[in-house]
């Protein structure tokens, strides 16, 4: 069984569990954490080296894991990737929607129609293009779990520019709705709205004097960031069955910085 620092265990066996955006990040920390809990991994991103790095990773210590190169944007390429990922491991029991791209904080007048387009068709279009795959194979196998990534941009203004605060507030909706009309059919949906956290994406953010948004990171009440772990452990909980009567949730893990 593969190990993680946040231990091991079974709350996944037997799970098929597709992650977004699992070469990097947070969703690389799920890859690892869902598949240190038993589910067989399948990495779903743009990063063909880092989908390997990660596949690898989890092999060589003993689980179970493949990778599907993908750009989620993309509705034919999405359709292609749910096909080879039931072919390889089975019908899809776990989701994690959390690939995502961020605007560098761009105001509407420097938000062109390319960057617009670009940040809502990976983070919003392509949660809905994915989710619409894979659909089919959770209903198929008697029903699933679905975990989105959101952010506190999400809620507030100032953790993203325009397109990224309007796409993060859409998945909110995305994820209720979801959740309303699927709960019955044994599908739960829920989210979580990470604040700041050391990834690729964030690296050259969090310590930019220039951006308003660091004044913000700084007072947050934990008086950090998060390690993509911490992020890891609240997607597990959520699709595990622990979880089990949550629906539609929204879980904010963001050291504090919204109940400011
Ligand atoms: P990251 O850049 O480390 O990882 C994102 C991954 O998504 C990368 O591997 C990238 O290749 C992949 N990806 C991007 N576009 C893609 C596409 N079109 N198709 C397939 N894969 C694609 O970033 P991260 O910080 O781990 O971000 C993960 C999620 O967390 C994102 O949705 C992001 O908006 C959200 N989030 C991050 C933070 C933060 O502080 N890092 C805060 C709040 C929310």
């Amino acid at each position: 069984m593969i190990e993680t620092a946040s231990g091991t265990g079974t709350r996944l066996a037997d799970r098929t569990a597709v992650i977004t955006g699992g070469a990097s990040g947070i969703g690389r920390a799920s890859a690892l954490r869902f598949a240190s809990e038993g589910a067989e991994v399948v990495v779903w991103d743009l990063d063909p080296v880092g989908i390997e790095a990660v596949v690898t990773e989890i092999r060589q210590a003993g689980g179970r894991a493949h990778g599907v190169a993908v750009d989620i944007s993309d509705a034919s390429a999405v359709a292609a990737a749910a096909a080879e990922t039931t072919a390889v491991a089975g019908e899809v029991t776990v989701l994690m929607n959390n690939a995502g791209v961020l605007d560098d904080y761009a105001p509407l007048l420097d938000t062109d129609e390319a960057l617009w387009d670009r940040i809502i068709g990976v983070n919003l279009k392509g949660m809905f293009l994915v989710t619409r795959a894979v659909l089919p194979s959770m209903l198929a196998a008697g029903g699933g779990s679905i975990v989105n990534t959101a952010s506190v941009a999400a809620f507030i203004a100032g953790g993203g520019g325009t397109a990224y605060t309007s796409s993060k507030h859409g998945v909110v909706g995305f994820t209720r709705q979801m959740s309303f009309d699927y709960a019955h059919q044994n599908v739960r949906v829920n989210a979580i709205a990470p604040g700041a956290v050391e990834t690729g994406m964030s690296k050259d953010i969090l310590y930019n004097d220039d951006l308003p948004v660091v004044e913000a990171l700084r007072s947050a009440p934990a008086g950090r960031h998060a390690q993509p772990e911490e992020l890891a452990n609240v997607a597990l909980f959520l699709v595990s069955d622990e979880a089990s009567f949550v629906h539609g949730a929204v879980y904010v893990a963001d050291g504090g910085w919204t109940i400011r």
